[in-house]
């Protein structure tokens, strides 16, 4: 693979914006000897690691192509029903690289059940909640998805979910739109709680509770945003609810990561688009009351902390090269993020990035 020598660039350090200096792409790591490198000259922009949506669903090949072109580099799947698809959109050199829930928990009483009309997935009971996740456990999982749809679920089976997951060494997602599903969440002893409550605030010992327990959030703004519109006249939601409730978990320092729900399934209350919806998560992130640097973070350090991508999420020698060169500066105004200049994927330069030329040294 090409070695190249990427220069002038202002590297996001997890941090700050460092001194224009050389980032050298070696096949599919960072870092190297630029001897023998073409050099690419990166016009002063600012270089950030890969982003990581945490929070799409899979659908084909053309998705994962908007998501790299995008600067997603890394997108965490929360509810794919095929194993085959997930299979085969996994490890795809040049693209989203992807990691997979499979198959989402959901109660047979839960209205999303009855919406989705789907057999797969579904958990009665604690014993029901074993089999499910030793099944996705041989499905080779990452981790295990809980939709938290009230009336659906009751705490015991949602607690027999996490436990299983954790038996695997496993963490659990739960989706919970409501303050109630946070409520539930939390008593069973969820990892994540994805989506914000649309219907009412969380107490202020529940803010705590999410941080002294130590569950990360994603708060998925794009998709409330859209849903709460959505659902405007026909049901008590607020979008107001769920950006004030993120202000509060930052505040109270929680980690918040970043994910949209990107979509196209048809019973999906929105869809956002994959890729350019991770640029206004990021922006409604700052406007729920996140630093700049703090949104930049939740898409790439903190996500891959989190989740255990160890090989990603910053920009240090021997990392993955997944790498995101913009035309702005992010801290000083997030928006920059949508201007992509070109995006490496494990090294792989994504095509149809207008990129400059690049020339032998
Ligand atoms: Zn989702």
């Amino acid at each position: 693979m090409d070695k190249i020598a990427l220069t002038n660039v202002r590297v996001f350090d997890g941090q700050r914006l460092l001194e224009p200096a050389t980032v050298v792409i070696g096949g599919d790591r960072i870092g190297g000897d630029r001897a023998d490198a073409r050099t690419w000259d990166g016009g002063g922009g600012v270089l950030l690691p890969g982003l990581i949506d945490c929070h799409v669903h899979l659908t084909d090949d053309a998705t994962l192509t908007a998501l790299a072109r995008n600067g997603v580099t890394t997108a965490l799947d929360m509810g794919t029903e095929s194993p085959e698809l997930v299979a085969s959109l996994r490890g795809r050199p040049g693209v989203t690289d992807v990691r997979s829930s499979g198959a989402s928990a959901t109660s047979p009483a839960s209205a999303h059940a009855q919406r989705m009309g789907r057999a797969s997935g579904l958990v009665a009971d604690p014993d029901e909640a074993r089999a499910y996740v030793a099944r996705r456990v041989a499905e080779g999982v990452d981790y295990i998805k809980i939709i938290i749809d009230l009336p659906g679920f009751d705490e015991p089976t949602v607690r027999a979910l996490v436990e299983a997951a954790h038996a695997h060494g496993l963490r659990a997602i739960a989706h919970a739109a409501t303050s109630g599903a946070v409520l539930l969440g939390q008593a069973a002893g969820v990892d994540v709680l994805t989506h914000a409550p649309l219907d009412r605030s969380l107490e202020d010992a529940a803010v705590r509770r999410t941080r002294t327990s130590g569950e990360a959030v994603v708060p998925t703004l794009t998709m409330m945003e859209a849903t709460a519109e959505r659902l405007r006249g026909i049901a008590p939601v607020s979008y107001d609810v769920a950006r004030a409730v993120v202000g509060d978990w930052y505040r109270a320092g929680v980690t918040v990561l970043a994910g949209t729900d990107a979509n196209q399934a048809p019973f999906a209350p929105a869809s956002p688009p994959y890729g350019s919806s991770l640029h206004h998560e990021l922006e409604l992130l700052v406007d729920a009351g996140l630093p700049a640097v703090d949104a930049l973070r939740s898409a790439t350090v903190l996500a891959a902390q989190y989740f255990g991508l160890a090989d990603r999420g910053a920009i240090a020698a021997g990392k993955r090269a997944d790498l995101v060169l913009i035309d702005g500066d992010p801290l000083a105004d997030i928006s920059a993020v949508s201007k992509i200049a070109a995006v490496w994927c494990g090294g792989i330069p994504v095509t149809d990035v207008p990129n400059q030329t690049a020339e032998t040294r």
